[in-house]
């Protein structure tokens, strides 16, 4: 057995139930880490590791940050996604007979974080749990303790369902069970980057029953109570400010799967993880910090009842019509503050009477924001006018209690108003005269000693005191006065009088700071009783602000109000939302999208960087913008509601996560044929393009031909395989567009204009002019070429078949192909280039190899 001092042991047996947390063990002024905490906290806070002597054992390594600083490091690892354990000396050291006795009184971790200074305004901060049942149905619960609201997810559908559901979810830290999957916990951990913390035991308190109310299945109260139990274990904390958790109907949603909510660059851009970029950047004109966090949850969530989307249109629209008012409304909601959470911290009881003042100045612009909205001629907003309750009560109780300006410390007075309680004022009255008549001995003194210099001074030493400088020290009388204390120009006396009345003075104002307290107290229990109205209100102004914002962009970007069919969606002249905001000068070719009852899928064509994937994504986005209430970036549309939209669409970061291109793409394909439905959206990208050409194209047609024939999804499939545009002759529904570049003055330009039809295939050889291959090679190319186009085009109709996967028959059919071309390597070379893979630097390679052998 190792052999430790005291204290050391003390630390162990402490480390030991807190084996996933820094313990910060307090010692003196600092908190301190010993061992493996000590290593990784000095290379995580960059601190000095240093070593103390731990008894027999020889030293131990240790580090250590100051007591009054320490909350900046606390934040640092808690970012890191670190749990740290505050461990603080429970008796006065002085006192203390052998070790101090200490206790872990708090742990912090990244989902259960209230202070402000840890928390980003805009955003949520999810302590979230994840149970498992069977292979099929786990249940997810978000909670946001900060605001104390809970959102619960039940899941039917398997692991996958639930991985595309928590990505990209604010979800900080995880509660499981331990025996949940490795794998799963791994997934968890790292793709989703979240901490996992462990709570194994369930069990039901009473307290919980008032939340539940809504939870209409058991599974859902199970893992409801698991995220309960874990919060009341490790937070020692009161579950009083938590409202009762809400059901996620999930099929109540448009739902995105993980590669959308990537691809489409909802909340923050693929590369560099921003805001800027994203569709939100675009559509987040809130100015409360509520309200943008309720449009992050609208983006997440867009809806598929016609009735409710037309109902946002309808508030929009007024909104819009009258920006005089909205400007109004704008300057009115900006002096609301963060509600809701202040409603979480009157209910956790960490406010101060700062909080409180900030609760009533948003309260008090209530009535102003209802007058406001009752001036728009719409009656959707005054229906939102009519639910704003104004909670005169509180309003009036907050304004008649608390000062205006009242400090941080509720412990110090200072915050309660004259008047509002008799007994506070007598002992406010009995200092205030006491001062008074300190004030009136101090003139009595002058004038009786005729020192003009003479003063009466208060320190927390000596008290009050009368101060005479030593040049006047002559003019004093004799005995009058008890020499205090001296300093290098004067002398400090008191009197007996004044020592009297100095103890009357202290003791009104100790009574008096007593007092203060009590009170604030009960003023903020009296808010605690406000809290669900004020939850409410919370949720009403975050509404109103999301769609005065929607309204806000609309009119800054002329968006236009969809309409929607159960038949075709027709967008006329529609632009990308982000695109068209990052290029300058209205550079932005708007395009039409069509896709009718007679067509379900768009092929489209055309030259890398002309805007195919542009003008995919841009669908996606008009989607959701309008599945979530926002007007859209067009002239005119006509809508169909999605149900679920897929994507796959190239991204940069493929090769980082460390999958081949072509298995990420054969993944997003493979999640979109198995779950798409007649009313999905399937936006894919250049599938196949990752394999062999003739694999590829031969995969890209038979998942074109499975979308056509079993699934109906509206589709578009942009491709560079050109031959794959004859499809249109045997597909009845899927139709041939392409996006026009034009040779001008021997170069390519890109028009980005989308037109009906196929592509022409000749771009490959202006690129290849571009580059200076010699004009004879591309006289040659472009003959080739013309035969190709008019015999031996390459057809594909019957890859529908499995056996054209085989690598025997592929290779057949290759076979076939080259013996009709000429024989000539150069030109066969040239063709195979796949200019759409390659590097700038490959093709500069490639190059120079094939100009060495002409
Ligand atoms: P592709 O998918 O065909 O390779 P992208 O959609 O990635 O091409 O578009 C390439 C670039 O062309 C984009 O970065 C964008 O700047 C520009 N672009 C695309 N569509 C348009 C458009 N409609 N108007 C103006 N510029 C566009």
């Amino acid at each position: 057995m190792a052999k430790y001092t005291p204290m050391m042991e003390q630390y162990l047996k402490i480390k030991a139930e807190q084996k996933d947390a820094f313990l910060f063990f307090r010692l003196g002024d600092f908190y301190e880490m010993f061992f493996d905490d000590a290593v990784q906290a000095a290379r995580e806070l960059e601190i000095t590791l240093t070593k103390r002597d731990g008894g027999e054992e020889g030293s131990i390594p240790m580090c250590g940050v100051p007591y009054h600083s320490a909350s900046n490091y606390i934040k640092n690892l808690i970012e890191k996604g670190y749990k740290v354990a505050i461990c603080e000396q429970m008796e006065d050291p002085k006192a203390a007979k052998g070790v101090v006795k200490r206790e872990v009184v708090q742990l912090i971790t990244p989902g259960t974080v209230m202070e402000t200074n840890m928390l980003k305004e805009r955003d949520h901060n999810y302590l979230a749990s994840l149970s498992y049942f069977d292979d099929d149905s786990f249940v997810i619960v978000y909670n946001d303790l900060s605001i104390g609201e809970s959102n619960i997810a039940l899941i039917t559908d398997g692991w996958d369902a639930v991985f595309h559901e928590l990505y990209n979810q604010p979800v900080k830290e995880m509660v499981v069970s331990s025996d949940l999957p490795e794998s799963f916990q791994q997934a968890l951990r790292e793709k989703l980057n979240m901490t996992l913390s462990f709570q194994d035991e369930i069990t039901f308190h009473a307290e919980y029953r008032e939340l539940c109310d809504d939870l209409d299945d058991e599974r859902l109260v199970k893992a409801f109570s698991r995220l309960l139990n874990y919060i009341q274990n490790t937070q020692k904390r009161s579950l009083d400010h938590l409202q009762p958790a809400k059901v996620i109907k999930l099929d109540y949603f448009l739902s995105l799967d993980m590669y959308s909510k990537r691809n489409l660059e909802l909340t923050e851009t693929i590369m560099k993880k921003s805001k800027h970029g994203s569709l939100l950047w675009v559509l987040d004109k809130t100015v409360t910090a509520m309200g943008s966090r309720t449009l992050k949850k609208w983006l997440d969530r867009p809806l598929l009842s016609k009735a409710e989307i037309e109902q946002r249109f309808d508030v929009v629209e007024g909104f819009l019509n009258d920006f005089m008012t909205r400007d109004d409304l704008r300057e009115a909601l900006k002096s609301v503050y963060d509600l809701e959470r202040l409603a979480g911290r009157v209910a956790y009881g960490n406010v101060n009477a700062r909080d409180l003042i900030q609760l009533k100045q948003s309260l008090e612009k209530i009535p102003e924001i209802k007058r406001i909205l009752n001036q728009f001629d719409q009656t959707g907003i005054q229906e939102l006018a009519n639910s704003l309750t104004f909670p005169e009560e509180l309003v009036s109780l907050l304004d008649s209690s608390l000062k205006d300006d009242p400090p941080v410390s509720i412990k110090e007075g200072a915050i309660i108003k004259d008047g509002y309680h008799e007994k506070l004022d007598t002992y406010r009255e009995a200092s205030g005269n006491g001062k008074q008549w300190i004030a009136e001995l101090e003139q009595k003194e002058k004038q009786e000693t005729n020192i003009k210099s003479l003063k009466i001074g208060f320190n927390r030493v000596f008290g009050y005191y009368i101060e005479v400088t030593k040049a006047n020290l002559h003019l004093l009388p004799e005995n009058r006065y008890e020499r205090k204390q001296t300093l290098t120009n004067a002398e400090r006396y008191i009197t007996p009088e004044l020592k009297q009345k100095e103890q009357l003075i202290l003791e009104a104002e100790e009574q008096s700071v007593e007092l203060e307290y009590q009170l604030f107290l009960e003023i903020r229990e009296q808010v605690k009783e406000s809290i669900p109205e004020i939850q409410y209100l919370a949720g009403l102004v975050s509404q109103i602000d999301v769609m005065q914002g929607f309204a806000t962009v609309s009119e800054a970007n002329q968006y236009t109000r969809p309409v929607f069919s159960t038949e075709n969606l027709a967008i006329k002249n529609g632009r990308h939302p982000v695109v068209e905001q990052v290029m300058k000068d209205d550079a932005f070719v708007p395009n039409n999208i069509s896709l009718d009852q007679e067509t379900d899928i768009l092929l489209i064509t055309g030259p890398n960087m002309s805007g195919k994937s542009t003008y995919m994504r841009q669908l996606a986005l008009t989607v959701i913008m309008a599945q979530i209430g926002c007007f859209v970036p067009c002239d005119e549309a006509e809508m169909l509601l999605f149900d679920q939209i897929f994507t796959r669409i190239g991204a940069a970061d493929d090769l980082v996560a460390g999958q081949s291109t072509f298995m990420v793409e054969m993944l997003e394909a493979n999640h979109a044929l198995s779950n798409a439905t007649e009313n999905s959206l399937i936006l894919l990208d250049e599938i196949g393009r990752g394999t062999s050409t003739y694999d590829g194209m031969a995969l890209a047609q038979a998942i074109v031909e499975q979308i056509h024939d079993h699934i109906h999804a509206k589709t578009i499939f942009s491709t560079h395989y050109h031959e794959l545009t004859a499809l249109e002759d045997s597909l009845e529904r899927l139709k041939n567009i392409h996006v026009r570049a034009e040779e001008y003055d021997g170069k390519v330009v890109f028009l980005h204009q989308v037109k009906e039809g196929a592509a022409d295939q000749s771009y490959g050889i202006h690129v290849a002019k571009l580059a200076n291959l010699p004009p004879p090679l591309i006289d040659r190319a472009t003959s080739i070429l013309e035969q190709l186009e008019t015999n031996d085009k390459p057809r594909l109709e019957d890859a529908g078949q499995l056996s054209f996967f085989s690598d025997e028959q592929s290779q057949i059919k290759e076979k076939k192909i080259s013996a009709a071309q000429p024989d000539n390597q150069l030109i066969d070379d040239l063709k195979n280039i796949n200019l759409f893979e390659m590097t700038p630097m490959d093709a500069m390679n490639e190059l120079y190899r094939l100009q060495k052998q002409v």
